[in-house]
């Protein structure tokens, strides 16, 4: 990897402050790093990584915020080369087998649409709402604002009440803690939102742009074939899903990653003579009352748009308010881990997990759903014990979510007694709550990506990236990060060519 040399770092080589060491912030710093900037990244807290947490204690090894990821996105498949972690990634045993709870009990989800019209997942009417949908699919009524539909009302158009009760809903529960009436069909699921527009039926759509992603993909060369393959299912590292953000951080060195480092504020006080260091941010470090300050060339802001508000932001001596940015809503969860002696479980299942439809409250079940950790990857507990990890709260439950330690063993142990057979007490567990796991995509969503689009087109050389913007997941946030990387890479690049004074000057 190139690296900027001390002694010019004042002279040509740019300077960057990344503000977040969640999956976003670094993998900007990486890129950023790789390019030959001057990066510098300032995390709030003791440690690095944000959401992506794994701990291994007792022989056990589990993570407490993201499970696994996917790479769907190119810039996650070039990072994991980049990286060198392919002999690091774990696949999950049976990743295909994963279940729905339904009048109580555990239900194998069919792995594809004719397997699902086959099997008695559904009832016979809505398997003919889903045959028929190309021609019975309902149009929503020119009245409603269309850009406001939610997640529900999208499927239910299209599929019928059961298929969001039962798939979608615990498919956006697993995967948002949100409920379908919450979402925003377009900022949730922005691919299907738009075969809609082109094509109208859902299926219609979803076998057009098959076909022809199949044509792209016959003109492509037999090594990028074999990359194609790499991108379906789901994955996680040794040790978790921590081993890519320390992998990443170990790239940076510790001078360039600044722990316990909160920035409260930032400003921007670009004059029209200079096209370098326009930029100031301040931050506590170590809870120290003194603010330290560092002078930069651009900003990456990945830290939740909540923590953004508080900063304070000025442009040319002047407060830039931030009243402007809508409040977001997240949603609350906690993470429960537990492990069951083996001969305790009476009916355990090989696979990735089981969901729970809200609907399932009804029968008495109150998780959002389970993992179950060790099948997928034995290695994570003693070979005499099974491991899960269990999700409590969203916006189905958001006071369950803070409810004590005991009292979610309880919960989490009576689930998994009626999905699993589990018997007795688990030999151990663990507890860790996000106050604000997720940030909801809810109905007014679109306000909230045109606020961070005018703070950008505000202050030049200020970008914004994270999992409030294109989506949830790792890969989105990795995504996400990488792309606000390229921005401020050639954002630095035309300054030196005097395109920066114009867009300082011009703002
Ligand atoms: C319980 C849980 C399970 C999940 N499961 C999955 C999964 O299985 N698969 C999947 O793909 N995704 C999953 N996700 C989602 C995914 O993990 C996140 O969306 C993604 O990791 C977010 O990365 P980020 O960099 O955008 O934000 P974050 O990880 O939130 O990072 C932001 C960082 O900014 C720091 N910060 C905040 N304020 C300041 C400040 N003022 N100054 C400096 N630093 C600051 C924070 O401390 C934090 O480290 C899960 C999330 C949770 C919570």
């Amino acid at each position: 990897m190139a690296s900027p040399s001390p002694g010019d770092k004042h002279s040509s080589v740019k300077r960057v402050a990344v503000v977040g060491a969640g999956v976003s912030g670094l993998a900007a710093a990486y890129k950023l790093k790789s390019h030959g900037f001057d990066v510098t990244v300032l995390e709030a807290e003791g440690r690095a990584g944000g959401k992506l947490r794994s701990v291994s204690c007792n022989g056990l090894v589990w993570d407490e915020g993201a499970n696994t990821m996917t790479e769907s996105e190119a810039e996650v498949q070039t990072l994991l080369d980049n990286l060198g972690l392919r002999e690091k990634q774990q696949f999950p045993i049976s990743q295909n087998k994963r279940y729905v709870a339904r009048n109580g009990s555990p239900v194998l989800l069919p792995t594809n649409p004719i397997e699902l019209i086959k099997s008695n997942f559904l009832s016979t009417k809505s398997k003919f709402q889903i045959l028929l949908e190309p021609y019975l699919w309902k149009k929503k009524r020119v009245s409603d604002d269309h850009t406001r539909e939610t997640v529900g009302g999208f499927f239910q158009r299209h599929f019928g009440k059961e298929v969001v009760d039962y798939l979608i809903d615990p498919f956006v529960a697993g995967t948002s803690a949100g409920d379908p009436e919450s979402l925003s069909m377009p900022h949730s699921f922005p691919e299907l939102w738009n075969i809609e527009k082109r094509y109208g039926s859902v299926i219609a759509g979803a076998i057009q742009s098959k076909l022809s992603s199949r044509k792209e993909k016959g003109r492509e060369t037999k090594g990028s074939v074999e990359k194609g393959k790499r991108q379906r299912g789901s994955f996680s590292f040794q040790g978790g899903m921590q081993t890519l953000t320390d992998t990443l951080c170990k790239q940076l060195g510790k001078h360039e990653l600044k722990l316990n480092s909160k920035v409260l504020s930032l400003s921007y006080s670009h004059d029209g003579n200079t096209t370098s260091e326009n930029w100031s941010v301040s931050c506590a470090a170590n809870n120290d009352k003194h603010l330290q300050s560092s002078s930069v060339d651009a900003i990456i802001l990945t830290a939740p748009l909540c923590s953004i508000k508080e900063m304070k932001i000025s442009r040319r001596g002047t407060i830039f308010p931030l009243d402007f940015l809508p409040e977001v809503t997240y949603m609350p969860l906690s993470v429960i881990i537990t492990s069951f002696k083996k001969e305790n479980v009476k009916r355990p299942l090989e696979g990735f997990g089981v969901l729970v439809p809200s609907k399932e409250q009804e029968n008495g079940l109150k998780t959002l759903g389970t993992l179950f950790s060790s099948m997928m990857f034995p290695d994570r507990a003693p070979s005499d014990q099974y491991l899960y990890t269990t999700f409590v709260g969203g916006s189905r439950n958001k006071e369950l979510a803070k409810a004590s330690k005991d009292e979610l063993k309880e919960i989490v142990s009576s689930d998994i007694r009626q999905l699993l057979g589990a018997e007795g007490e688990p030999t151990f567990v663990n507890h860790y709550h996000w106050s604000k796991a997720f940030p909801l995509y809810g109905h007014n969503y679109d306000s909230v990506i045109e606020a961070i689009e005018q703070m950008e087109k505000n202050l030049p050389g200020l970008f914004y990236a994270g999992n409030h913007r294109g989506g949830l997941s790792v890969g989105k946030a990795i995504a996400s990060g990488c792309k606000a990387a390229e921005l401020a890479i050639s954002y630095l690049e035309s300054s030196s060519d005097g395109k920066m004074l114009q867009q300082g000057s011009s703002s």
